[in-house]
């Protein structure tokens, strides 16, 4: 019996080692990622080593987005804790474009669940560029999804409200929630995307023939135009992208901003589509949800652990900022950011 007592304690004594250097040696790797010593020299890097990269040019559709500096350049993580890591131009403000794709569709998650954005136009890679009209008509407008133009265009229509105001003033007031600051629309870029924005009014009508957008295709049309034309700096985005990464919690204000639930789904389509028919190639150098827009910014999400945001203008030929895609693999494969990325046990 006495003998026995000595045995269980052994036993329970060795176990609570095992356990405890366990635990200690989680804590130290995953303190070691993320140091902030070790950030900071990532950051540091990256923006040295593309400051000088001239590939790429600015959108020139959209008259007024030729127009910007293309040597705008600004890297900012924020990690789920709410901490701020930059270098570069963190006050410049650039249209969110594509970007704001990912928190509208978030919103009509919030008010008619996933399965909504799942019927109205499905979550799956089109391989063709982000304003595709073949897309469309390969399937009668399903099997796509809502980080491409008509799928973007759809879920904006399906944000709930009685009239275009109160739509309007919804989606700005849930981007500035997750920005952490009270965001306002580039009247310049607007005005000079809604008079150059045919293309998507046609595929916005399209999406309308096929029984995918409801109310008014046009009124859908102009609100996402206005939608893309949000000013956003390098450190907006990158908040933006950490309250993704913290459970839909602004790490930064403490607000919970989308349900948790839905993140996700959220960040699953951002890795099937966020960087359109590149997104594979993306995913395999990063394993990160992303997401680009046309105005230079990309965001990419370190779940459980960080939000980086990087803007420059010049853009690939799918659309995507040359630099940002270079200057966020970087930072993100240096801090074990790929979230498939383990260490065997
Ligand atoms: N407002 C742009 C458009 O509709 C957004 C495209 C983008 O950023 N990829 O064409």
């Amino acid at each position: 019996m006495f003998q026995n007592t000595i045995v269980r304690t052994k036993v329970l004594t060795g176990l609570l080692l095992v356990l405890v250097t366990a635990i200690g040696i989680n804590t130290v790797s995953m303190a070691s990622t993320l140091e902030p010593a070790k950030i900071k020299t990532a950051i540091n890097k990256a923006y040295k080593d593309y400051k000088k990269l001239k590939e790429g040019a600015n959108a020139d559709y959209i008259p007024a987005l030729a127009k910007v500096d293309p040597n705008v350049y600004g890297i900012v993580l924020v990690t789920t804790d709410g901490k701020i890591y930059s270098e570069g131009d963190l006050k410049t403000e650039v249209s969110i474009q594509s970007i704001s794709k990912v928190f509208t569709m978030a919103k009509v998650m919030d008010e008619s669940g996933p399965d909504a954005i799942y019927n109205a136009m499905g979550v799956d890679a089109t391989g063709q560029v982000f304003n595709s009209i073949v897309a469309i008509e390969q399937y009668q407008g399903s099997e796509m999804n809502a980080m491409v133009n008509p799928g973007a265009i759809t879920a904006t229509s399906m944000v709930k409200g009685k009239s275009e105001k109160e739509i309007w003033n919804k989606i700005l007031n849930y981007y500035s929630d997750f920005a952490g600051r009270k965001l306002s629309v580039l009247e310049d870029v607007y005005k000079s995307e809604a008079a150059t924005n045919q293309r998507n009014q046609a595929l916005a009508m399209l999406m309308y023939a096929y029984g995918h957008i409801k109310g008014d295709a046009l009124q859908a049309t102009d609100i996402y135009t206005r939608q893309c034309s949000v000013g956003v700096n390098t450190k907006d985005l990158a908040i933006m992208a950490a309250t993704l990464a913290n459970g839909g919690k602004n790490p930064v204000t403490g607000k919970q901003v989308v349900n948790s639930k839905h993140v996700p789904e959220v960040l699953a389509v951002m890795a099937t589509a966020g960087l359109y028919d590149d997104a594979g190639k993306w995913l395999y150098r990063t394993g990160l949800p992303a997401k680009s827009g046309v105005g230079g910014g990309i965001i990419a999400v370190s779940p459980g652990k960080f939000g980086i945001a990087v803007i420059s203008p010049p853009l690939d030929k799918a659309g995507n900022s040359v630099r940002a895609q270079k200057a966020i693999a970087d930072i993100s494969n240096a801090l074990g950011g790929n979230p498939y990325a383990v260490k065997p046990r």
